[in-house]
């Protein structure tokens, strides 16, 4: 059988030859670092993580990126067995030993009999004899690649900024000021309710934080001015920006958190760190993604409570993150309509996330490999988390392409707003009486993911 090249082993090529060769068709995986790196990984690693180590929540009845974690394992997905096999503890969240992680995933990939991994760049669109291509470069492609997409495509460059949060040493965190403690004391997989250092402020110590914010000096992008900042991952400075309460209401806030040096003293405002490594010897700061400058950040860093001698492994940052306008460029089975058999996967199809990447990276693998072996694709149900994703991205909401190239096609971690809506009676009521508080939108959230498991197991053949 020819190969399926796969171009980029981040998150979404890594799965991508993975689930490839599961179906028995042999991949030749291209990863360029090594050769050359990008401006946000640190090592050769595959599936490299580029900041934080979290796949975020794993509460697959009532969150739906838990929910595609739960489809993912369901599909054989290396990126989340390997996940799983390098937890670390992060309340409701699966949080991830990032060196274990990418070195299981490098290991697996290397030594599977029909991947072959070849470290060098592709410069240009895939060759001609190149049938099946899948290209993952990521947010981060190399511009020529990322040129000759440009020039195929014919389409406006599409862009927003990503950031990186700072990573502690955990010796360097004074634990007379901190505590260890899990919002709510949640007790996540492999977690204790004290999964998470925090630092906790007062009044006063949160307005000059918030002023140092301001005032610092930030690395300023003048060539990309006017592109925007995807809105889950805004800089600390510019939430600062936004009004002095933003950051209270959001990384900051201070709820379900009681400090264990002084309980009857309620913080104003709490910076968190969550495990970043199987020994614990780092923490990184969540949600404190920063375009500080390097000394200006540390510096300011260091005004938070507890943090005053923190040593970084590792300090903030911004880059620029590229997508296509899929909706209108891809078909429902991730081709170039202009190309098929060439396929795009991961960040820069314009999902948001690394298990969104790895998702969609799996399921151009398995697309891929059932035209490699003659078979029509199966597309998965729109009702999973999936198919919701491959909907976004696609344009399977979408009638025509006129409307599509008008929609504004804008990055998304998977939601429950992506999902076609529940047929009446599917929500489960309590006995005899009326829904109370959020019962409501549980049981809804249950009802969906009850639907979607259901359906990815017929999907994948299943019992
Ligand atoms: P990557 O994982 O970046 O993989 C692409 C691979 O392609 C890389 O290994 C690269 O070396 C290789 N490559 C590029 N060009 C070529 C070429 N021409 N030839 C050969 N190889 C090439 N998501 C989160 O869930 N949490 C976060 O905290 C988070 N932080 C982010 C911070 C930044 C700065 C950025 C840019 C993104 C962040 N993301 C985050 C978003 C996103 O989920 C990740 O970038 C994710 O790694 C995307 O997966 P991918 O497989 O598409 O790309």
């Amino acid at each position: 059988t020819k190969p399926i090249h796969v171009i980029g082993g981040g998150l979404a090529g890594s799965e991508a030859a993975w689930q490839a060769a599961k179906a028995g068709v042999p991949v030749i995986l291209h990863e360029m670092r090594g050769v050359r790196g990008t401006d946000a990984h640190k090592t050769v690693g595959l599936a490299e993580l580029v900041c934080s180590n979290s796949f975020r929540s794993d509460d697959a009845e009532t969150n739906a990126v838990g929910l595609l974690h739960a489809e993912m394992r369901l599909a054989g997905s290396l990126i989340m067995a390997c996940g799983d096999a390098h937890q670390v503890p992060a309340g409701g969240a699966l949080a991830v030993d990032r060196d274990g992680f990418s070195a299981a995933v490098t290991e697996k990939i290397e030594t599977h009999e029909l991947i072959t991994v070849v470290r060098e760049e592709v410069c240009g669109l895939p060759p001609a004899d190149w049938d099946q291509a899948i290209i993952a470069t990521g947010p981060l492609t190399a511009p020529s690649l990322a040129d000759a997409i440009r020039a195929e495509t014919g389409a406006d460059a599409l862009a927003f900024f990503d950031a990186i949060a700072p990573i502690v040493h955990f010796d360097t965190i004074d634990l007379d000021i901190c505590w260890f403690q899990s919002r709510y004391d949640k007790v996540g997989p492999g977690g204790t309710g004290k999964d998470y250092i925090n630092c906790p402020m007062d009044k006063a110590q949160y307005e000059a934080f918030i002023q140092a914010l301001v005032d610092g000096e930030k690395t300023e992008f003048k060539q990309w001015e006017g592109t925007p900042y995807f809105d889950g991952c805004l800089p600390i400075e510019v939430m600062a920006e936004r009004g002095p309460e933003t950051l209270r209401h959001g990384p900051m806030k201070p709820m379900g958190l009681t400090n264990a040096h002084a309980p009857d003293i309620k913080p104003y405002a709490i910076v968190q760190l969550r495990q970043d490594n199987a020994l614990g010897t780092l923490y990184n700061m969540v949600g404190f993604q920063t375009k500080l400058k390097y000394g200006e950040q540390a510096r300011v860093l260091r005004m938070i409570p507890g943090l005053e001698r923190a040593e970084f492994a590792r300090l903030g940052g911004l880059h620029r993150n590229t997508y296509i306008n899929s909706p209108v460029l891809l078909d429902r089975a991730l081709q170039l309509k202009a190309r098929p058999g060439l396929r795009f996967a991961g960040q820069i199809t314009g999902c948001e996330g690394y298990v969104e990447s790895a998702a969609i990276g799996l399921l151009a693998g398995r697309f891929a490999a059932a035209e490699r072996l003659g078979r029509v694709p199966a597309t998965p149900p729109a009702t999973t988390a999936f198919g919701a994703l491959l909907a976004h991205i696609t344009g399977g909401h979408i009638v025509s392409d006129d409307e599509a190239g008008k929609r504004s096609f804008q990055p998304m971690n998977v939601n429950f707003g992506l999902f076609p809506p529940l047929d009446p009676g599917a929500i489960e009521k309590p006995e005899g009486r009326r829904f109370r508080g959020k019962e409501k939108a549980i049981a809804r959230k249950k009802a969906l993911t009850g639907r979607a498991l259901a359906d990815c197991r017929d999907w994948l053949g299943l019992a």
